[in-house]
């Protein structure tokens, strides 16, 4: 951290905000030249407040040079992170999918869908439960009952199940029961829900607020690995801005942005990003030669009829084809699908 003080700092301010850092451990190195006092700050200095520092008086300006995360970051962990979910490795040049309904409807309707991914080769299932929407008067999902039914797809099926967790009063049932656990967009800066899952053992998949810049992102990964789990897996779906035409922007030069910074593995959400199902194999293709580690996708054997997100479900002949052509593109690609 760089530290450059006002023009008419007196001896007194300087030497008191050397002693500051000093008595909190840091190093603390003159760097001052002819014009400006500056000093440089070594240490961890991950856990100070810059906007508290920039109020101490004889304090001009504050610029960080490690990063605020440092559990998420590449800079402290070289290699990238691989989290195995019951034999499925994510990250570490693996291109994976996971594919299923936005929300469980029946149980019918789930156990057709995770038979027909199962089919085309996905490797997980997806399927929400508990559903965070807009409208209080719209299908809030099965909950604990379609928990129930997730279980059921996966011992037909053997694909290991990711569904998203909503409250913290739920993370036993979710321990106990699912393989991944997703956190959704709406829910990536709720801390204490972030902070608990941090003190599980599962992998979580925690997707990119509609409105969090990558920095943001990383920090609430940051909450759960400074909790002591390991185990995250980031996952871009788009981001609001004032384009409408699609549902979210997809951002993918974040996943560039996220294996500069990270040692994180990152999925694509090509469904939520695009909102519109005639997009998702080509948004999908873009991921993989991006350099994604996979995408989540949703699938629906009937999305006219679907309670959720049918616009942007594949029918699961369309999402059949597209698994075909990822498959042909992953080797030119560097990256390897089985
Ligand atoms: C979902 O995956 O079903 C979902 C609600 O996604 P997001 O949190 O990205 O909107
Ligand atoms: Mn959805």
């Amino acid at each position: 951290m760089i530290i450059t003080m006002k023009q008419d700092v007196t001896d007194i301010e300087f030497s008191n905000l050397k002693k500051f850092f000093e008595d909190k451990g840091f190093l603390v190195k003159d760097i001052s030249g002819a014009e400006l006092k500056v000093i440089g700050i070594v240490g961890d200095t991950a856990k100070l407040d810059i906007e508290m520092i920039k109020c101490i008086p004889g304090v001009q300006n504050v610029t960080r040079i490690q990063a605020s995360y440092k559990l998420a970051s590449l800079a402290f962990h070289h290699e990238p992170t691989v989290i195995d979910v019951k034999g499925v490795k994510i990250g570490g040049g693996k291109f994976i999918v996971a594919a299923g309904p936005c929300s469980v409807e029946t149980e019918e309707q789930i156990i057709s869908v995770a038979k027909s991914v199962k089919a085309s080769g996905s490797h997980l299932l997806r399927g929400g439960a508990f559903k965070p929407r807009t409208s209080p008067y719209s299908f809030q999902g099965l909950e604990a009952e379609g928990l129930d039914l997730l279980m059921k797809a996966r011992e037909v099926t053997g694909l290991p199940i990711v569904t998203e967790i909503m409250s913290e009063d739920m993370i036993d049932r979710f321990v106990k029961d699912v393989d991944i656990i997703q956190v959704g967009a709406r829910n990536m800066q709720n801390f204490h829900l972030l902070k608990a899952l941090g003190r599980t053992n599962k992998p979580i998949l925690l997707k990119r607020g509609p409105s969090a810049t990558i920095e943001e992102w990383l920090m609430s990964a940051e909450y759960i690995l400074a909790e002591g789990n390991p185990n995250v897996i980031l996952c871009e779906r788009g981001i609001r801005t004032f384009e409408k035409y699609t549902r979210n922007t997809l951002d993918l030069s974040s996943v560039l942005a996220v294996k500069q910074l990270s040692h994180l593995p990152v999925l694509v959400d090509p469904s939520h990003s695009a909102g519109r199902w005639d997009m998702v194999e080509d948004l999908s293709k873009a991921a993989l030669a991006v350099g994604a580690d996979g995408i989540i996708v949703e699938v629906h054997n009937d999305p006219e009829r679907a309670l959720c997100d049918g616009n942007q479900s594949l029918k699961p002949e369309k999402f059949d084809r597209m698994m075909k052509k990822l498959r042909l593109i992953a080797p030119i690609v560097d990256k390897e699908m089985e």
